[in-house]
């Protein structure tokens, strides 16, 4: 197909001097799901007649967001208000999460939390899965059907969560390996390991996981950091180590890694991060919605640590990347002198370029050629304040900040992965 469109993209990284990419009238020839040719489209037409062609000019096309954390099995309880991190797990997150024990009710909640990621734009995830293996295995199926690009796995721990969660070292490692071999390089899919953090993880088991992580060739380390102030100091003392080495130690930073939060690092975890090459998930809604802190941005962009957004439904308070894209400007601007000014290019790459290089991603985050094909088409409803916003915009920055100031999931008209429309399910319920 040839797609006709507005598009704004990202192909240059903002924090290192490159600026939006803006194309009013571009063509993209779009074949076998990647991005063959761009150009004017006049010219793209003339060189490839013949194309089914694909007029967008009503809206703004983007590339499709990468989430770079989120939990499957918090869908249904967005926007428990109210309490801090361990607090919050304990009331409103865990006895969610052990429902999904339960083959039916996983499978109806995966398919409201595909839906949900697809609905905003997001066509590639880093997901937390369950603590039940059959809900992953239902996770990869719904994500397949949706044509979502998923990288995931059997979320794990041995202590102080309730004990209905609990797994062991050995049954960590074995039902991990089996739905890496079931699912870990399939399509679009790949396998995360996935220690839920480490207070609720003995020794043995992020050994385990550090086992399976090496056994599985490519596969993703996953996990959280500090996150909340009486959270890190628990870490401390339960692990005698700082919240970096707690997963270091064993081996778990050594591959390709993503660790969510990281509001309260100090300086050397810092470092380590950056040797390590490991990219930490900022997620500023749920930061803002547990009280959790102020993201501070300019010391990972002085260490050398990759950022990228993460929604983390659901302590954040929705899928969209566009919401988060704006409250990582706002906690930036609270940051006043130590805060890091965030432009609307900026925020951009964070939802999509920077995402996908935390992810190992190369040919998705933007809509060069030779790229994927991963998009998303807003077109607000006619009269709307977005619809305002844009036709008055004073340049493809300005049009871009209104985005990400009004957009929501439902002036989203079209995600498609590969080339190919995604599917959001209808959810039915359990
Ligand atoms: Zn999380």
């Amino acid at each position: 197909m040839l797609v006709r469109a507005r598009v704004l993209d990202t192909p240059d990284d903002p924090f290192a001097g490159g600026t939006l990419r803006s194309d009013d009238d571009a063509g993209l020839l779009v074949v076998d799901g990647v991005v063959a040719a761009r150009g004017p489209f006049a010219e793209v037409l003339a060189a490839a007649p013949g194309h089914e062609v694909v007029d967008l000019r009503d809206g703004l096309l983007l590339p499709g967001f990468v989430d770079t954390h989120v939990h499957l099995p918090q869908v249904r309880v967005i926007a428990g208000l109210g309490m801090p991190l361990l607090e919050w797990l304990e009331r409103c997150a865990l006895p969610e999460e052990a429902r999904l024990a339960d083959p039916a009710y996983a499978a109806s909640v995966a398919t409201d939390f595909v839906s949900g990621l697809v609905q905003a734009g997001t066509t590639s995830a880093l997901v937390f899965g369950a603590h039940f293996a059959p809900a992953v295995d239902l996770l990869f199926a719904e994500a397949a059907v949706a044509g979502l690009r998923v990288t995931a796995g059997l979320v794990v721990s041995d202590r102080l969560l309730r004990d209905d969660l609990w797994t062991t070292p050995q049954r960590a490692y074995d039902e991990g390996l089996a739905l890496a071999q079931r699912w870990h390089g399939v399509d679009r899919a790949r396998y995360a390991v996935t220690p839920r953090f480490s207070l609720s993880c003995g020794e043995p088991l992020l050994d385990a996981c550090a086992a399976l992580a090496r056994e599985v060739d490519g596969a993703f380390v996953t996990s959280h950091i500090n996150e909340n102030v009486a959270e890190v100091l628990a870490v401390g003392e339960a692990c005698s180590a700082s919240y970096v080495d707690s997963y270091d130690r064993h081996g778990l930073l050594d591959g390709p890694a993503v660790l969510a939060h990281d509001v309260h690092p100090t300086g050397a975890e810092l470092v380590t991060l950056a040797e390590r090459g490991t990219a930490v998930a900022h997620c500023p809604t749920s930061n803002g919605a547990l009280g959790s802190g102020l993201f501070p941005l300019a010391r990972h962009l002085t260490a050398g640590v990759p950022v990228a957004l993460g929604s983390d439904v659901g302590a954040g308070t929705g899928f969209s990347l566009l919401k988060e894209g704006l409250q990582a400007y706002f906690v930036q601007q609270l940051l006043g002198d130590a805060g890091h000014p965030l432009t609307p290019a900026h925020l951009l790459h964070l939802a999509t370029t920077a995402g996908a290089a935390a992810l190992g991603l190369p040919d998705v985050g933007h809509l060069g050629v030779g790229m994927r094909f991963d998009a998303q088409h807003y077109r607000p409803a006619p009269g709307s304040t977005l619809d305002v916003g844009l036709r008055h915009a004073a340049s493809p920055d300005d049009a871009l900040a209104k985005l990400f100031a009004l957009g929501t999931p439902s002036d989203v008209r079209t995600v498609w992965v590969d080339g190919e429309v995604a599917h959001a399910a209808l959810a039915v319920d359990a």
